[in-house]
């Protein structure tokens, strides 16, 4: 027997028994007459006492113990003198009688301990020492945890769980794919699913009627800060549904995964739809934590011989409560540099400070008499202390500069706190995007995305103008500023996918190449359908207050996409090379 107890168990009520753990040398410390360990595994650490005065040959043994040595030990559990109350087992310790040394370990390469002094690569290359740090533990538990409350959810309302293949067919619409080379279909490729849209419409056609799969997802992407090749999702789909039966489906799913995991009951989610959201926040997943939401106002600050406003697009603004006192004009210079930065591209930034006397403090000042900018404090709602920023300009760069602004004050001012979640819904996407460098349209969430009904007239008849109008029957679930997943009522009808197809600028033929099984099958009696996908990794990130997925995901890539433990991506040697009929390079390191 190797241990009778974890070591996160023992209380005082086990004070007197004898025991057996085994763990992981976490530290020691030497303190001459008495040694003591702290020995950790998954469930927690319990304080080891080595009394010299008793056993001194064992006290010698306990003194080489290195960290991480992977140990059990045998002892009475005793009260302890000097408690430790931020630690479950904190009120005993256990002295030791006999231990063993089951394994040695080298002085690993990083503290393992809560707060590391590991940089990213050296922990994901050590990743089985990182996982031993309970932050990351516990995010691993968390998303087991959340996983099997999905599944108990879905399943409970009737949702079968179906695995679709990994190896499928290659499409370029959407992100790049991962291919794998087919050794008995001599130059011929699979692709990693991007997502099992295809299949589990499929899988409407066939009766499944409710399906879900939490599912690795692959998009050859170039990595940004926090996007990882391959992820998961939360993926489902509904058959004889509308847009409502789907949202509060999933609406309850979210919910449930709140509650049961988190004790934490969510209140019905807001709606707006995606214009709304652009218009009052700048953004199509806004962070409803604080509201700072936008004021247009070319209606009332146009004035001729101010050029800057005159000749705008947009001139819109925030208001920013009780910062009149607190901010200084150091602070307004540094916010205004800020945005001028090239990711973020502001031309400038307007304020008017409605001072605690009542006075107006503003850049514009020259331009606009104090009653004015008064007036305008008024349409913003403002009173005494407030301080309203404008930007202005071209309207789409503007609104997401400002969005951008937003943000920062929301965190610069500790509006977003990271236990308060403010889920919603953003509806009535449009259908298309025109691209003007390529000269056509992309489906903005995907080609199989279903027109509002009543717009599908206006879909097969209209001109191209009429096209960028078109609204699709798609939404997303927005929590805390993050996208944590979205979907659609899909087409169901083959002579309306064709037309998608058309608008899309695929040929009849590409169409048939790459989708003609779906459009077959939607020959067959293809019910009404749709459905949604959760990141299932950002949703744990969210529900627990981080922005970084990585640390939710045992063995995640770095930002070039490389795996550092296996050293992933590697050549392949010449032998599979050729037997997969790929070029063989002469000068590559195997
Ligand atoms: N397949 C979509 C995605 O991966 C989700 C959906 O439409 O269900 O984003």
């Amino acid at each position: 027997m190797y241990r009778s107890h974890n070591c996160g168990q023992l209380r005082m009520s086990d004070v007197g028994s004898e025991v057996t753990l085994s763990g992981w040398v976490q530290k020691g410390r030497d303190l001459g007459g008495l040694t003591f360990v702290d020995l950790r595994d998954r469930y927690g650490i319990t304080q080891l006492v080595f009394n010299m005065d008793e056993d001194d040959d064992l006290c010698t043994k306990a003194r080489k113990m290195g960290r991480e040595y992977v140990v059990q030990a045998t002892g009475m559990v005793k009260e302890r003198s000097s408690k430790n109350p931020n630690r479950a087992t904190g009120d005993i310790e256990i002295e030791v009688s006999s231990f063993n040394v089951l394994n040695e370990s080298k002085v690993p390469p990083f503290s393992i301990e809560d707060e590391t002094d590991g940089g990213d690569d050296l922990r994901m290359k050590f990743r089985y020492l990182d996982i031993r740090r309970s932050p990351i533990q516990n995010n691993i538990i968390f998303r087991s945890k959340l996983s099997l409350e999905t599944r108990k959810y879905l399943s409970d309302q009737g949702f079968i769980e179906v695995e679709t293949p990994f190896l499928i067919k290659s499409t370029p619409e959407g992100a790049r794919d991962f291919v794998v080379p087919s050794r008995l279909n001599q130059g011929q490729f699979y692709a990693l699913p991007q997502s099992p849209q295809t299949f589990k419409q499929i899988l409407m056609v066939a009766g499944i009627d409710k399906y879900f799969q939490i599912v690795k997802c692959f998009r050859d992407e170039d990595l940004r800060a926090d996007r990882q090749p391959e992820f998961t999702q939360i993926d489902c789909e509904m058959s004889f549904v509308h847009i409502e039966d789907i949202l509060s489906t999933f609406e309850g799913l979210a919910k449930h995964l709140f509650k049961h995991t988190l004790g934490i009951q969510l209140e019905d989610f807001p709606r707006i739809s995606y214009d709304e959201a652009l218009q009052k926040y700048g953004s199509d997943k806004p962070d409803l934590r604080f509201d700072m939401s936008f004021v247009e106002m070319n209606t009332f600050a146009k004035h001729p011989g101010f050029s800057l406003f005159d000749e705008a697009e947009l001139i819109v603004g925030i208001c920013a409560k009780g910062i009149a006192e607190q901010y200084s004009n150091k602070d307004l210079k540094d916010l205004t540099e800020w945005l001028q930065r090239p990711q973020i591209g502001a031309k400038g930034l307007v304020y008017v400070k409605y001072q605690a006397d009542g006075s107006i403090k503003s850049t514009i000042g020259k331009f606009y008499s104090d009653e004015v900018l008064l007036s305008w404090a008024e349409k913003f709602g403002a009173t005494k202390g407030d301080i309203l920023f404008i930007l202005c300009g071209e309207t789409e760069k503007t609104r997401k500069q400002l969005s951008e602004l937003r943000l920062e004050l929301g965190r610069n001012l500790g509006l977003m706190k990271a236990v308060d979640f403010k889920p919603l819904w953003v509806l009535d996407f449009p259908l298309l995007e025109w691209d003007e460098e390529a000269g056509r349209f992309h489906a903005m969430h995907h080609p199989f995305t279903s027109p509002k009904k009543d717009d599908i007239p206006r879909m097969l008849n209209g001109d191209h103008d009429t096209m960028k109008s078109l609204k699709a029957d798609a939404y997303d679930l927005v929590i805390n500023g993050a996208e944590i997943g979205g979907g659609s009522i899909r087409i169901h009808d083959r002579a309306l996918q064709s037309r998608n197809f058309d608008l899309l600028g695929f040929s009849k033929e590409e169409a048939e190449a790459q989708f003609g099984f779906l459009l077959g099958a939607f020959e067959y009696g293809a019910p009404p359908h749709g459905g949604l996908a959760f990141g299932f990794d950002r949703l744990c990130a969210v529900m627990n207050g981080q922005s970084s997925i990585r640390d939710f995901i045992a063995f995640p890539k770095n930002n070039q996409g490389r795996d550092m433990m296996i050293d992933a991506p590697s050549a392949i040697h010449d032998v599979q090379l050729k037997e997969l009929c790929l070029e063989v390079k002469v000068d590559k390191k195997v």
